[in-house]
């Protein structure tokens, strides 16, 4: 299977730029986690973006981390998903995938499917209700768990 999200410096770039035309300023560690997350296909938390980040910038705090990732939310290039109780995840977007996660370890991955924009007007025609976005979500065991049997 493909994967939607690809690593190049194309992503980077495009990035920063739309960042600097935010007037948001690029300091190392800024960078730094847009890089991890525009690589990570993990869907990583603030806490584990910390600490793959902290040998690199060992004076960078969790907080410094989760600040960058709202700076990056606001400018629309990461998406936060927050699951009830368990800490938030945030993902690159570059475009709409949608996600599959395993009900054993609760890894994430993406999967691309066209045309879901037909459910949105359906349910604004249906409910009345101004749609501003939707999220689908299918549950399983993932490949590696089945492996572990
Ligand atoms: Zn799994
Ligand atoms: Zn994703």
């Amino acid at each position: 299977m493909e994967h939607t999200h690809v690593h190049n410096d194309n992503h980077l770039d495009s990035a920063i730029d739309i960042l600097k035309h935010a007037g948001v300023r690029i300091t190392p560690q800024r960078r730094a986690v847009l890089e991890f997350i525009i690589n990570s296909h993990s869907h990583p938390t603030a806490d584990e973006i910390y600490k793959a980040l902290g040998r690199d910038f060992p004076n960078m705090s969790v907080a410094t981390v989760y600040n960058n990732l709202h700076v990056f939310k606001d400018a629309n290039i990461v998406k936060e998903l927050s699951y009830g109780d368990s800490s938030s995840r945030f993902d690159f977007t570059t475009h709409d995938h949608y996600h599959a996660i395993c009900n054993k370890c609760g890894k994430i991955v993406d999967f691309s499917y066209p045309g879901l924009e037909e459910v949105e007007s359906l349910a604004s025609h249906v409910t009345g209700f101004e749609i501003a976005s939707h999220r689908l979500e299918v549950y399983g065991i993932c490949e590696e768990c089945k492996k572990k049997g």
